[in-house]
């Protein structure tokens, strides 16, 4: 390099240094310019060199570039040590560069001369030479300016490797993380084509990623979710950019599982659609740990009833609904009478297979929503919900259970091949709401079971001992009641019906039970009764064989031959299959006119089967019989079923007409009867009339039949028919 040509020089080395960004590249590039246009064979570049505090007179540097000398490139990126002397300023005399230079470990050894450009504030460059050049041009000097821009490229260049080196560490990081997440990772393109799935997919799913590239995620559906579900999904998608939720997939064994799923809409910053990340973990094993864990906290490992914890659970519930309902609950505390000893002569294999028995069979004796559970031993409890609000009906509901709980355990059961026999010992009580704690209802449940078992087992018992005392007087009653029909207690009273001009137009029959010791008993104090046990079948067909004998009895006197008869049917004697067979029976064997007999039925009759009904209905009229509603507007009649059935009559309820003339509502509510029964071409009947301002009332506004004991009270038949000739006389 000469004194005319510096200018062309330092311009390449500026080119140069301020085409480079990044550091390293920055160095060597410079470090090669130099070398080209000085008579220099090799270089280093040390940056951030330490003052000069070693007492050996050495420094420590890093070797940051290296050209020209194998050796030296060897060292690059390491830290050497360097004479404090050949870093910090500049010998002048050969012999004394070159013993300097001795220090190095170079190939080209020994070097003789050197030169040394400071970069400011950076650090030093270091030139090499085998001879001392032949120019002594003041090098440091002219290269000054070039320096200096050096010592600033380095700074830019720094911050610039220090950025995108960031980037890198991100970007492995990210790769790292899509690498070995240990949830499937899938990236869609804004068409729903996979074109990315990590590891943990193939893991999941049994996919590789050849095996989905370009296809839509749906290929993995399980067919649990409708189309409504996806839908909804996208919707949230598109609206809020995400979704996350539980969805079932398929795996490619065709294995379906529960996978927790997140799904991301990823846009560009103009905020078109790119991608679609989602990410999901296969949640089988958690399902099946949590269900386990469920299992083993709230059920009994050897009965698989719920147990104690559970059994509290669904009680506070029960209370919480009979405080809403004010319906009745029932706690019924089973003990196992002989279990003890069964246990300890047969073993426990053997007791462990009775009382798993003794839980199947407590299951089939309560619906869907009761609980059975089991406290520990032999004790079983089962908590019985929507009673009747009346307490006595709900005590009779809960006794019924508790009977067939205890016929059903009772059976003999076959274990290991021997027949073993066990009874129950039954303590009940009954709840409503939170009128008792928790506790004390299963404490009183506890004790009444243990009154159970000192009467002698095998037996039931209410902690409430006016409610025993009732179901015993009722239990009492039931079984009078089965011989009443043997011992001929029961018998007919009939009331009268008449038209407009108070001529008789028929009679009502209605039930009456001649107790020995209690006298008449009115229907309902034993029609419900027979209703629970059955026996209301049976009764039925009495009062029918006993009504129809009476429409058989009137034909021959003219004062009561054209008398209608009204009878009525309890709903379990209508559902019976038999029914239609037993009217036509009757009709034949007493051989009455069809006509003159009437069936009143009630609306809740009715309602338990309303199909059922209909078609009977149909049946019994093909018979030439006639139907009357009874109680017609106390139930929950719609016009929909009313319309189909094949009705005579409706029998306005007399809890409507007790008010008429003084209650607007009753008023309107009869005057609607009226005009519906008018509109479907039924005959309207009023009962319960007591005042003539009532049948007035009813006369004027359209219903001109009526009954009530304004023209007679139910009575035997003799006193009926007394009454009639009286009144033609
Ligand atoms: P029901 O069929 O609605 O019978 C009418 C009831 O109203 C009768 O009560 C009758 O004595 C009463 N009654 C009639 N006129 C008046 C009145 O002017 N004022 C008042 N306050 N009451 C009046 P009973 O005889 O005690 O019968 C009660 C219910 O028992 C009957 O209601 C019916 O549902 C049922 N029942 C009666 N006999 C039988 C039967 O043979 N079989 C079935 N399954 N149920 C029967
Ligand atoms: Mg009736
Ligand atoms: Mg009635």
């Amino acid at each position: 390099m000469g004194h005319d040509n510096i200018l062309p020089v330092l311009y390449d080395l500026i080119v140069t240094i301020g085409s480079e960004i990044s550091v390293k590249p920055l160095l060597t590039r410079t470090l090669q310019r130099l070398l080209y246009h000085t008579s220099f064979s090799a270089g280093f570049i040390c940056l951030d060199v330490p003052p000069c505090s070693r007492d050996d007179g050495q420094v420590e540097v890093h070797l940051d570039a290296a050209v020209g000398d194998f050796d030296l490139i060897g060292e690059l990126g390491k830290q050497i040590f360097l004479p404090c002397e050949l870093i910090c300023k500049t010998a002048e005399r050969e012999d004394e560069q070159a013993a300097l230079l001795s220090a190095l470990r170079c190939t080209q050894t020994p070097y003789k001369a050197y030169l040394k450009l400071p970069i400011p504030n950076c650090g030093v460059i270091v030139l090499l030479a085998a001879t001392i050049p032949a120019t002594r041009l003041p090098l440091t000097t002219m290269l000054q300016p070039v320096l200096a821009h050096l010592a600033k490229a380095i700074l830019l260049c720094r911050r610039n490797d220090a950025y995108t080196s960031g980037l890198a560490l991100r970007r492995d990081l990210l790769e790292e993380v899509f690498e070995s997440s240990y949830s499937a990772v899938t990236i869609t393109d804004s068409e729903s084509n996979i074109i990315e799935v990590n590891p943990a997919f193939t893991r999941i799913t049994g996919y590789t990623p050849e095996e989905v590239l370009g296809r839509n995620p749906q290929m993995m559906a399980s067919g649990r979710h409708g189309q409504d579900f996806f839908e909804e999904m996208w919707d949230t998608i598109r609206a809020e950019g995400h979704w996350e939720g539980e969805i079932w997939n398929r795996r490619k064994n065709g294995e379906v599982f529960p996978c927790w799923i997140n799904i991301n809409q990823v846009n560009d910053k103009a905020g078109s659609l790119l991608y679609y990340v989602s990410m999901f973990s296969d949640i089988s094993k958690r399902k099946e740990a949590e269900a386990q864990i469920h299992q083993l906290e709230f059920y009994d490992p050897l009965t698989q009833l719920p147990n104690r914890r559970l059994l509290m659970e669904r009680l506070q519930q029960a209370f919480a609904v009979g405080s809403r309902t004010g319906q009745h609950g029932a706690v019924l505390f089973i003990d196992l009478d002989n279990f003890k000893a069964i246990n300890d002569t047969k073993g426990h294999e053997t007791g462990d297979l009775l009382l798993a028995e003794v839980a199947k069979r407590l299951r089939t004796c309560v619906r869907e929503g009761d609980t059975v559970a089991r406290l520990g031993g032999d004790e079983f409890v089962v908590a019985l919900e929507y009673l009747n609000a009346i307490s006595d009906e709900a005590a009779a509901q809960a006794d019924l259970v508790a009977e067939n709980i205890r016929d059903v355990l009772s059976q003999p059961y076959n274990l290991m091949n021997h027949t073993h026999h066990t009874t129950p010992s039954i303590g009940v009580v009954l709840f409503r709401g939170h009128q008792q704690s928790l506790d004390d209802v299963l404490k009183h449940a506890d004790t009444a079971m243990y009154q159970a078992k000192t009467a002698g087992r095998n037996a039931i018992r209410f902690y409430d001992p006016v409610m025993q005392a009732a179901i015993e007087a009722r239990a009492d009653l039931e079984e009078e009641l089965r011989h009443a029909l043997d011992k001929k207690q029961l018998q007919l009273h009939y009331q009268i019906q008449v038209d407009s001009l108070r001529r008789p137009i028929g009679a009502e029959a209605l039930l009456r039970w001649t107790h020995p010791e209690r006298g008449s008993i009115l229907p309902e104090h034993f029609v419900p009764l027979s209703e629970e046990s059955g026996m209301i079948v049976s009764i039925g067909i009495w009062v029918l064989n006993a009504a129809c004998a009476q429409l058989k009895a009137w034909q021959h006197d003219p004062l009561t031959r054209d008398l209608t008869l009204a009878v009525n049917v309890s709903a379990k004697q209508l559902h019976k299959a038999d029914f239609v067979l037993q009217v036509q029976h009757i009709l034949l064997k007493t051989g009455i006119r069809p006509a003159l007999l009437k069936l009143e039925l009630t609306e809740s009759a009715v309602l338990e089967d309303v199909e059922d009904t209909i078609n009977k209905m149909r049946e019994i009229k093909l018979l030439g019989v006639s139907f009357s509603m009874d109680d017609f507007g106390t139930g929950y009649s719609s016009l929909q079923y009313l319309k189909r059935l094949p009705l005579d009559q409706v029998k306005i309820d007399q809890s409507f007409v007790r008010d008429i003339t003084t209650d607007p509502n009753d008023a309107a509510i009869v005057q609607t009867v009226i005009a519906m029964g008018e509109a479907l071409g039924l005959d309207v009947i009023a009962e319960g009339v007591e005042t003539e301002a009532q049948r007035e009332f009813l006369d004027l506004r359209g219903c001109h039949a009526f009954q009530g004991f304004l023209f007679g009270r139910p009575m035997p038949v003799e006193e009926f028919e007394a009454m009639l000739r009286a009144s033609r006389g």
